[in-house]
């Protein structure tokens, strides 16, 4: 590698299944960039070591995966999304300082802008399913950008709580008992348990209850089309999938390594859309 070339990465451990790689090194091609993107798996206790010399081992930051978002988190000077996310998982150099955020929140955000501009305008209340890693980005995203209620559905309840101890009163802990009328009041219904992915128990759920405006999203891409989504898609709701938000959380640590704000396009998709089938 020559001195000329920028690199990042992504850390985890495993780090094999991690399509990172396929969407930076499209990004670095489509713009002609002297940059690398590599896969790096490296164990728990090898992790502290890897990022506090990161420039030593060639890189100006990384993404982190699982399990290393939160030891990334403590190591880092994290900025506002990350703290209050409680895991990092996009790391840069920034004049000999470590800084990390969390894109999970805009990923899930800017999907929303690309599936349905004006999504936010009026949304006074969100239906979020789940209270885990994923769920704490979601609420994030939705406190910013004003929404007044986020019902929190969760099969644990004090997972739910802990939202609302996290975020403040505009969490509101639910049971799964209430959703049907939760769902007749709300803008947005969003899913980020582990329910339909592929391996896991089904989402099994009543849409009949929404509003025709109301907008459906599901944080899990495999499937890419959940039964969530299909359900909504006969309904004739708006929908954002979960690789779209995939896509544009990776925009923003493109940016900071390479210099250059990168855009989801249509063939990016259909490219990591090809790798998820096979
Ligand atoms: P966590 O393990 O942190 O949370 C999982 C959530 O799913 C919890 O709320 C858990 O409930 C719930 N859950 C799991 N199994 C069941 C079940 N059988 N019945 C009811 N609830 C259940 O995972 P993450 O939040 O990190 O990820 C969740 C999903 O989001 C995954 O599919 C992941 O791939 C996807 N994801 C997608 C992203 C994207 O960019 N599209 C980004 C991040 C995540 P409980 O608290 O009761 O255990």
């Amino acid at each position: 590698m020559s001195n000329d070339v920028r690199a990042a990465c992504v850390i985890g451990w495993p780090v094999k299944h991690s399509r990172s790689p396929l969407i930076h090194n499209y990004w670095i091609r489509l713009h002609g960039l002297a940059a690398e993107y590599r896969r790096e798996e490296i164990t728990p206790e090898a992790f502290p070591e890897f990022i506090s010399n990161l420039a030593a081992h060639g890189y100006v930051g990384a993404n982190i995966t699982l399990p290393h978002k939160e030891a990334a988190l403590k190591l880092s000077e994290p900025d506002d999304r990350a703290l209050a996310v409680g895991a990092a998982n996009t790391l840069w150099l920034d004049h000999g300082h470590l800084r990390s955020t969390n894109t999970d929140v805009e990923g899930f955000t800017a999907n929303l802008d690309a599936a349905v501009p004006g999504w936010d305008a009026a949304l006074e209340d969100a239906v979020v399913l789940g209270a885990g890693g994923s769920a704490r980005a979601v609420v994030y995203g939705l406190i910013e950008r004003g929404c007044e209620r986020i019902h929190a559905v969760n099969r644990t309840p004090e997972r739910a709580e802990a939202l609302r101890a996290r975020f403040g009163p505009s969490v509101q802990p639910a049971h799964w008992s209430a959703l049907s009328h939760l769902l007749a009041h709300t803008g947005l219904l969003v899913n980020t348990t582990s329910l339909g992915m592929t391996g896991q128990p089904p989402l099994a759920i009543e849409l009949s209850p929404l509003h025709e405006d109301a907008l459906v999203a599901d944080l899990v891409y495999a499937p890419l089309q959940t039964a969530l989504l299909a359900a909504a898609h006969q309904r004739g709701l708006a929908t954002a999938d979960g690789l779209g938000m995939l896509l544009h959380q990776a925009v923003r640590g493109f940016q900071l390594w390479f210099g250059v704000r990168p855009e989801v396009t249509a063939e990016l998709r259909a490219l990591v859309e090809d790798d998820l089938g096979r």
